[in-house]
């Protein structure tokens, strides 16, 4: 594909509201922004016709090695994690790194024509082979001009209580893997829990690393492992290079323990991720009637000055049999489960899949700024809200000043009886 890196989008509102903007490309990079921008004839244009032009949406917390293996070797009947957990272990000794390399490069196709150029994806360190691990490096390798794939290495089967993930997940490291994780809460005790915590922190310190564990994700209210990992960031200074994944006890936990614990992530400037497709179908399911939701205090959390990005976590895998990797549903299901329906709120939950998530992957260049990579989405909405609403079109996707997605607008032709006309329906603006 030989495409120039420059280019003139024009006639764009942005997601701060402003209208009539003109972006300029130059280089892969964002050149200018504003009205009627003085631009050379040559340069290929693409007309935003108004339309809301937004830097691209961005994952941080997926579950690449994992995605699209649906009903392999069989379909999960509860639905539930620990299910979900036993077919992954049944899954696992069957793998091939063909077959993960497919299904991962499949699932970046959808994620660019969706938008999603930025994904920060677990990879489970915990089969000796290492074979999903060196399968997504090879993926990131591969999409890297298209899409940036931050890999983590994920100790599914807890890096103390398996004897050899301590060791596989320092083997993932050298081979390049990111980002350190770990899992807390399936460790054998709450102090083992808290030892791997330590070491987890530790490790990434040591070599320079961030960090992004699963943390509670477990409706257990005593599930407070989310306080040491505040802790041991302040200790070894990995102040904003540390998340907090799920943090789903949090819903469950004593309001006064809460008051003490909100101010303490604010200190260790702790990123958190909701993952609200998957909370909401996999807690609370020990509960009869009233059955908690189980995502984590996400309003809470943002008032106390924390930053929080919804990640989409899964996608027809073991544990979730849907998704598509569309982050506008992701926004819309955390806005309905966190009831966050004032205007500032909805906006927020846009921000949460955009410049959050980018933040705390620690994104070089990523927003809708001079200087910045020209890496943009074309939505077929007049503001993020709508955007939300509609899960709207994207009309186009951007990436270092190169269309490499569109999609046709979404229209319907109507033919009513009693109704003589055709209707053409397409979202007015
Ligand atoms: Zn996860």
């Amino acid at each position: 594909m030989n495409q120039p890196d420059s280019l003139w989008i024009c006639g764009a509102t942005l997601p701060d509201g402003r209208t009539g903007q003109d972006v300029l490309v130059a280089d892969g990079r964002i050149a200018a922004i504003g009205p009627n921008l003085a631009v050379a004839p040559a340069v290929p244009k693409l007309e935003a016709d108004g339309w809301l032009l937004a830097p691209p949406f961005v994952d941080p917390h997926f579950h690449m090695d994992a995605t699209l293996s649906h009903g392999l070797p069989r379909v999960n009947d509860s639905g539930t994690l620990l299910e979900g957990i036993a077919l992954w272990g049944e899954l696992k000794p069957q793998l091939t790194q063909q077959a993960l390399v497919d299904r991962a490069l499949q699932y970046c196709d959808w994620a660019v024509a969706k938008g999603l150029l930025a994904i920060r994806s677990h990879v489970d360190v915990c089969d000796d082979r290492l074979l999903a691990v060196e399968a997504l490096l090879h993926v990131k390798r591969r999409v890297a001009p298209w899409l940036d794939l931050q890999l983590v290495a994920f100790p599914q089967d807890g890096v103390l209580r398996s004897p050899t993930a301590l060791v596989n997940l320092k083997r993932a490291l050298d081979l390049g893997v990111d980002v350190v994780g770990g899992i807390p809460h399936f460790e054998r005790t709450m102090a083992d829990g808290a030892e791997s915590v330590r070491l987890l922190c530790e490790l990434a310190a040591e070599r320079g690393l961030r960090v992004d564990m699963h943390c509670d994700e477990s409706d257990d209210p005593l599930s407070r492992h989310i306080e040491t990992l505040a802790f041991q960031t302040q200790r070894l200074g990995l102040q904003g290079r540390v998340t907090g994944s799920h943090l789903t006890s949090m819903h469950s936990m004593d309001n006064y323990y809460v008051s003490k614990l909100l101010p303490l992530i604010r200190e260790a400037q702790v990123h958190a991720v909701a993952n609200p497709l998957i909370n909401i179908t996999l807690q609370g399911r020990h509960d009869t009637y009233p059955k908690r939701r189980g995502m984590t205090r996400v309003p809470e959390l943002m008032a106390a000055g924390v930053n929080v990005a919804f990640g989409h976590d899964c996608a027809m895998d073991p544990w979730y049999a849907l998704g598509s990797g569309d982050m506008l549903e992701v926004a819309q299901m955390g806005l309905h489960v966190a009831q966050m329906t004032s205007q500032a709120q909805m906006r927020a939950c846009f921000d949460a899949v955009t410049v959050n998530a980018a933040r705390l992957m620690g994104l070089e260049g990523y927003g809708l700024e001079v200087g910045h990579h020209a890496d943009l989405v074309l939505l077929q909405a007049r503001d993020p809200v709508e955007a939300i609403r509609l899960r709207a079109t994207r009309l186009a996707v951007v990436r270092r000043g190169r269309i490499v997605a569109r999609t046709p607008a979404a229209t319907a032709t109507l033919s009513l009886p009693d109704r003589p006309d055709t209707v053409d329906w397409t979202l007015r603006r």
